[in-house]
């Protein structure tokens, strides 16, 4: 062979596996308090169509929560953490919703990314627990940033209220983050909005203004809030059958995105969320997505929990759509513990052997599995 044909070759074959080499573009939305017992009854009704994109073509599983701290209930922040490390709260450390991101004591998934040679940014929008934003991270929203936000814009609509308005400086990566989605500066009126809906609307401006990283994590909030309020209006004694009738019945009520004084009901925020969501993916496409809940609701408390000790009425959201995932396959039960490491495998990155959990690999076909098979290390510390 002639010598320069040879080198032409060698470089093409080494294009060829940088190119394989590509890393593939992960969105994952949590959807806060998210429940299969909501979705699945509005799919079939003709509602939420961005969901229902993502379930047929997507591998999905009931996500079980205590696993993340058995007597916790799926208190929220905690199984966030657990979702982003792969830990339980006894590793983690994460056990409440004002510990700082410098309290973790597990690598969240944007840090084991972000050890990756290259390809490596990542974006975490209204994600729990991310204050301080981390060297790691390259763009970062976080809660209480949005929360204080909303303040500025809107007054705070019915319970639950915001304690007090930080320092947004601090609470955003880089650090004109929100001035330059246009959330900053605010003069006139300041209407009542519910503010868990304003806060989710503002993530969703946050997440089309930054540009697109391999990793981009959202957290909406509005469904657990408006859930909490409302749960009892579909479901009347704890663990018992979900009142499929008035559940719809809300849908169909549903005019729009909720203001003043309306807290929405179970399903306006469902609705609303699969709207914006909708809008974004118009806009801008990922390679995989994947929707995730840290829990589902229950009668109890007030109205709705998720606070009571019944493994069963805790059963949240797993959903994974895109490269390699086999179409329409339930994969059964799932724990929070297993979303870390099939995030992991998503992005091309060493799964840790360590790890409690597991890649959910029969969510992919076998050709995919055969051509990534798993890569591991011993620990991602
Ligand atoms: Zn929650
Ligand atoms: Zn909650």
């Amino acid at each position: 062979m002639h010598p320069a044909l040879k080198l032409a070759l060698v470089f093409a074959a080494l294009i060829s596996i940088g190119g394989s080499c590509d890393r593939p573009s992960v969105l994952v939305v949590g959807l806060d308090g998210a429940d299969w017992r909501v979705i699945d009854p509005l799919i079939d009704a003709g509602y939420l169509p961005t969901l229902r994109g993502l379930v047929i073509s997507g591998a999905r599983a009931d996500l079980s929560c205590v696993e993340a701290h058995p007597a916790s209930a799926c208190f929220c922040p905690p199984v966030w953490t657990s979702i982003a490390t792969g830990q339980p709260l006894s590793v983690h450390g994460i056990g409440g919703f004002g510990a700082p991101s410098t309290a973790r004591k597990a690598p969240a998934i944007w840090e084991v990314l972000g050890t990756a040679r290259a390809q490596k940014s990542n974006t975490l929008i209204s994600y729990r627990n991310t204050w301080p934003p981390e060297d790691v991270a390259t763009f970062v929203a976080t809660e209480p940033g949005l929360q204080a936000l909303t303040l500025t814009h809107f007054q705070p609509g019915p319970p639950p209220t915001h304690p007090g308005i930080p320092d947004v400086g601090t609470h955003a990566k880089p650090v004109h983050l929100f001035r330059r989605a246009g959330l900053l500066h605010h003069s006139g009126p300041r209407p009542i909005v519910f503010q868990s809906a304003a806060q989710d609307r503002f993530a969703f401006d946050v997440l089309n203004w930054t540009p697109k990283s391999k990793l981009t994590m959202i957290l909406l909030h509005s469904p657990d809030k408006s859930e909490h309020l409302t749960w009892c209006s579909i479901q009347s004694t704890p663990g018992g059958p979900i009142d499929e009738g008035a559940l719809l019945a809300q849908a169909a009520a549903w005019a729009g995105p909720i203001e003043g004084t309306d807290f929405g009901t179970v399903a306006s925020q469902y609705l609303e969320m699969d709207h914006l969501l909708g809008l974004h993916l118009a806009a801008r496409s990922y390679d995989t997505i994947f929707l995730v809940s840290d829990h589902g609701m229950d009668v109890g408390g007030f109205c709705g929990a998720h606070g009571v000790l019944n493994p069963a009425a805790h059963t949240g959201v797993f959903l994974v759509s895109g490269e390699g995932v086999a179409a329409d396959t339930s994969i059964g039960r799932a724990t929070v513990l297993d979303v870390a490491p099939t995030l992991a495998y998503a992005l091309r990155l060493p799964v840790a052997q360590d790890l409690p959990g597991r890649v959910l690999i029969e969510g992919f076909t076998a050709d995919h599995q055969s051509n990534r098979p798993i890569h591991t290390v011993p620990s991602w510390d």
